[in-house]
């Protein structure tokens, strides 16, 4: 099957970068980039969302009839954050401007129908991180409904009661981001409640968009009565939505999506079989605005599957640890899951948690990445090994025999290079916190 898509991409590879050639000011300059081989792909200089948040425009194929607009906020909290709130105060004027990234309504429609028709055909609710009220997709049969407020808890509870009233049948799936899962799970440990068990629990539960840990997944499966399958997918590359594959345990990219594993330092095709990963969308996808070699700022460890290449995401490059050539030690995903169950460490209060009145207990372990790639020059460069600051909680600040069990647990495996585990304070106006 890799074969088949070897060929099936290197066709639509030449069809896109021509395309993309003839009828953007942007990639105007590929004209003359011959495409022979998928290596070749190489020559094409690599995109960030920087070049999508000031040159988005210029990528246009068209005018576009737009079904969508796309705005990356980023799975990495602060991204719509002025680097002035470091520290000092929020100056709303000087706001990062977005990456708007746009879509026509076939594409939309096209990139539903892939992504639902693998869904059962039964009644989806979709729980959203969205502002706009609940909406309902009549042709999709899903319902989206936002959580923001206490409130919508009971809003929710209530249409997965009434569902049959209403539609005619029970809520058979249930999707959205995986904070948003997380948090209504944790408003029903807090209830008490198990408001699918009328109906037996969903037949699925998708999620996406941020890393969820082994101890959240045992709490998802507990309160949705059924065990969650998490996809990858990023908005800026359309159709790249990958649910966990069955037999590897990783995920695939969609057969019209090129993978490419980088150095995220040198932006050089990685070595080792960790890196950044790089996709390009393939026409008929992304005609409206195409998008060749973009940067994700997800780090991930390449894994093998008879199926095609896949990968596992490890961490974003702004929370994960390198070594000063840019190979990873440690991935933020990784560490993560090692100290999530430690209860003696301090946790992050995300600000949606705040909003719904859930604890900060339910928050991701209070940790800070002192030699990440994006801030070497910020602070802590000068440290000689990568390091890590773990908070621990005003009781256990001194317990040694802690402090020996945390470093014990992220030196577990021999890195290439040692981790310096640092306990003190984390100063929050300086560190970027996990989506929660
Ligand atoms: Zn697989």
């Amino acid at each position: 099957m890799e074969v088949a898509h070897a060929e099936m991409r290197l066709e639509l590879l030449c069809e896109t970068v021509r395309f993309s050639a003839e009828k953007t000011l942007f990639y105007s300059n590929l004209k003359s980039v011959k495409i022979r081989s998928l290596s070749d792909l190489e020559s094409i200089p690599l995109i960030s969302k920087i070049d999508i948040s000031k040159s988005g425009a210029s990528m246009l194929t068209c005018r576009p009839d737009v079904g969508s607009i796309n705005i990356s906020s980023g799975t990495t909290w602060g991204d719509y954050l002025d680097a002035s709130t470091l520290g000092g105060e929020l100056k709303l004027k000087n706001l990062a401007e977005p990456a708007f990234v746009y879509r026509s309504p076939e594409e939309d429609d096209l990139c539903r129908q892939l992504t639902i028709s693998n869904l059962s055909a039964g009644l989806t609710l979709r729980i959203d991180n969205g502002t706009h009220g609940a909406r309902h997709y009549k042709h999709a049969k899903e319902i989206s409904f936002p959580l923001q407020k206490p409130f919508h808890y009971a809003a929710i509870k209530k249409i997965i009661r009434d569902s049959p009233k209403i539609f005619g049948e029970s809520i058979t799936g249930v999707c959205g981001p995986s904070n948003q899962l997380k948090n209504l799970a944790a408003m029903q440990d807090l209830a008490k409640e198990k408001i699918f068990s009328p109906f037996g629990g969903p037949d699925y539960l998708i999620g996406y968009g941020s890393f969820v840990t082994s101890k959240w997944r045992k709490l998802l499966g507990e309160t949705y009565l059924t065990e969650l399958t998490d996809a990858y997918a990023i908005s800026e590359i359309l159709g790249s939505g990958s649910p966990q594959c069955n037999i590897c345990k990783a995920y695939h990219v969609q057969p019209w999506v090129i993978p490419e594993i980088i150095n995220p330092l040198t932006g050089l095709r990685a070595l080792s079989d960790s890196g950044e990963l790089v996709l390009t969308c393939l026409l008929p996808f992304s005609r409206v605005q195409p998008i060749i070699r973009y940067r994700t700022g997800d780090i991930v460890r390449v894994r093998k599957c008879a199926i095609d290449f896949s990968f596992l995401p490890c961490g974003k490059t702004g929370d994960s640890v390198f070594s000063k050539d840019g190979q990873l030690v440690i991935g933020g995903y990784e560490l993560l899951e090692r100290l999530d169950s430690i209860e003696q460490i301090n946790k992050w209060h995300t600000p949606n948690q705040k909003m719904l009145g859930i604890p900060s207990s339910y928050g991701p372990p209070k940790i800070q990445v002192m030699r990440e790639l994006t801030s070497a020059k910020k602070s802590h460069n000068d440290q000689a090994k990568p390091g890590i600051r773990i908070e621990l909680s005003k009781n256990h600040k001194n317990d040694k025999s802690l402090r020996d069990l945390i470093k014990g647990i992220i030196n577990s495996d021999g890195h290439s290079e040692e981790i310096f585990v640092d306990f003190g304070e984390i100063d929050e106006s300086t560190v970027r916190m996990p989506k929660q």
